[in-house]
């Protein structure tokens, strides 16, 4: 049993765009790579969980989110890095309140963190979840993972959004949430 970080991928692995299914369109965060090689270095699983309401919506097709993820991991491999998995919940929301869980498998539920922890032989109580949302930072505490950081990409955090989740590790990037969890790590 070995610890994950599981992190979301839009506006976390990668930088953020709209109704991302074009394949050019992919372009991994700044500082990805060498986020990626530490976390690795430090022995944990890496395992991306992703909603894609577009296809539950009838926006974007199943293969087209594939082609998207292929992607992502093409630049991953040239540069020399890689992640262990990738979790698509394809489901949409009815409503918007992001702390609701609405589908078991749709963040901020914990099903594909339960499920990737089954597949890829995860602890949950030593892995934590990185994402740029409430959703996110839900899912890993439903999932009772040992920690969650919220990524403020620059922008500040709606003091409404943070209220309902706080409190809560944050971090300006992924390299900032890697820092955090590396530090946790060797004070434990
Ligand atoms: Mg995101």
């Amino acid at each position: 049993m070995r610890p994950a970080v599981f992190l979301d991928r839009d506006g976390t692995l990668l930088k953020f765009v709209d109704h991302l299914i074009d394949p050019a369109q992919v372009e991994l965060s700044p500082g990805a790579v060498v986020a990626l090689q530490r976390l690795r270095n430090s022995g944990h699983a890496i395992i991306v969980i992703t909603n894609q309401p577009l296809i539950g919506r009838g926006l974007a097709t199943p293969d087209q989110v594939a082609q998207v993820n292929e992607e992502m991991n093409r630049k991953l491999r040239a540069l020399g890095s890689s992640i262990d998995a990738v979790y698509v919940c394809p489901v949409a929301p009815t409503g918007n309140d992001p702390t609701i869980i609405e589908h078991v498998d749709r963040k901020p539920g914990p099903g594909l963190l339960m499920r990737a922890a089954v597949d890829h032989g995860i602890q949950l109580d030593r892995s934590w979840m990185v994402g740029d949302s409430v959703r996110d930072v839900l899912a890993g505490r439903n999932a009772r993972c040992f920690g969650q950081v919220l990524l403020t990409n620059g922008k500040p955090i709606r003091n409404e959004e943070i209220q309902r989740i706080s409190p809560v590790l944050t971090a300006p990037n992924l390299c900032g949430a890697v820092d955090l969890i590396l530090r946790v790590k060797l004070k434990a």
